[in-house]
């Protein structure tokens, strides 16, 4: 089990929350003048927060707290002051606005292009499903679950047959097309909850959690007829081709053993003539 972590910034905002309305209630009393400047130090937990929740109603919400904490925290000590105390304050307010509105801009910018470079990594530039780091990930957090809960979980192998020959007859654009094809056709005959990624060249893996070996063998066929009966047109021409299925069920082992099962059952399919699955329970 993993250590949650000790939330250290809402300690530092709530301290720094506190500290301003004590500093500025000390300074007012002993050196008997106001300090409105003092409330700059309220963008260090607005930042946190931002940094924490990079949101734009959270930012103004903080914005708006940290002012009315300020203008209650003078005018409880000075019900009336005079004008350049006023002024100072509103001024102080102004710098303080314009500076969080500047770097919420950018901290949500960068929170933005954060995600999508996440996004970026496990993503698949030519088919657009996922790639082989997101299932790793993926299976960092559903063996734990499988194994906790001790319900089955599938991995498939998929592999198109002779694939070297569609790109040797009608060339690597081509091959690239039918590619594409084959990840649509898969991704419409999977549920929702499965994980389905680019393995690697023409093979593609699908992790299938909370599925028994009839389930998998009845996913498994669906999706090998569909792309043997599936029309692929390319430059007016239709070009046929099959896939091969390696299906295995998790044991206990390592992820590495699990795939591995994966690949010698997709060897067995391909040994005993392709466009056909077979099963390593
Ligand atoms: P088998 O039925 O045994 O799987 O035969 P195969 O021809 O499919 O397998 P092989 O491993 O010999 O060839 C795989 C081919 O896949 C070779 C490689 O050029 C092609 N390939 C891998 N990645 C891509 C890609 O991104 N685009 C294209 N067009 N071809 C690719
Ligand atoms: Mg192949
Ligand atoms: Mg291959």
């Amino acid at each position: 089990m993993k250590r949650k972590r000790f939330n250290y910034s809402l300690i530092l905002i709530f301290l720094f929350t506190v500290g301003l309305v004590i500093i500025d209630t000390i300074l007012t009393e002993e050196a008997s003048g106001h300090y409105p400047f003092i409330w700059s130090l309220s963008l260090i937990p607005i930042i946190l927060i931002t940094n924490k929740y990079p949101k734009w109603k959270v930012i103004i919400g903080s914005g708006i707290f940290y002012s009315i904490l300020k203008y209650t925290t003078e005018f409880s000590q000075k019900i009336n002051p005079d004008n350049s105390e006023i002024s100072a304050l509103i001024l102080g307010s102004f710098i303080n606005w314009s500076i969080t509105l500047t770097f919420g801009y950018y901290i949500i910018k960068s929170y933005k292009l954060l995600l999508k470079v996440e996004e970026l990594t496990i993503t698949d530039s030519l088919t657009g499903i996922y790639n082989r780091r997101y299932l790793e990930l993926f299976m960092e957090k559903t063996i734990p679950i499988s194994k906790r809960t001790n319900s089955s979980l599938v991995f498939m192998l998929l592999d198109i047959d002779h694939f070297k020959k569609v790109n040797d007859d009608y060339g690597h654009q081509c091959g690239d097309e039918a590619l594409k094809h084959t990840s649509s056709i898969i991704n419409k005959n999977i549920r929702n909850s499965d994980a389905f990624v680019r393995f690697g060249g023409e093979e593609f893996a699908v992790i299938l959690p909370n599925t028994d070996v009839a389930e998998a063998l009845i996913i498994a066929e669906r999706i090998r007829e569909a792309v043997e009966k599936s029309e692929f047109i390319y430059k007016n021409e239709r070009i046929h081709f099959t896939i091969s299925i390696g299906v295995s069920f998790y044991n206990g082992g390592t992820v590495e053993e699990f795939i591995e099962r994966s690949d010698i059952a997709l060897y067995k399919a391909k040994e005993n003539g392709r466009n056909q699955i077979a099963i390593i329970k």
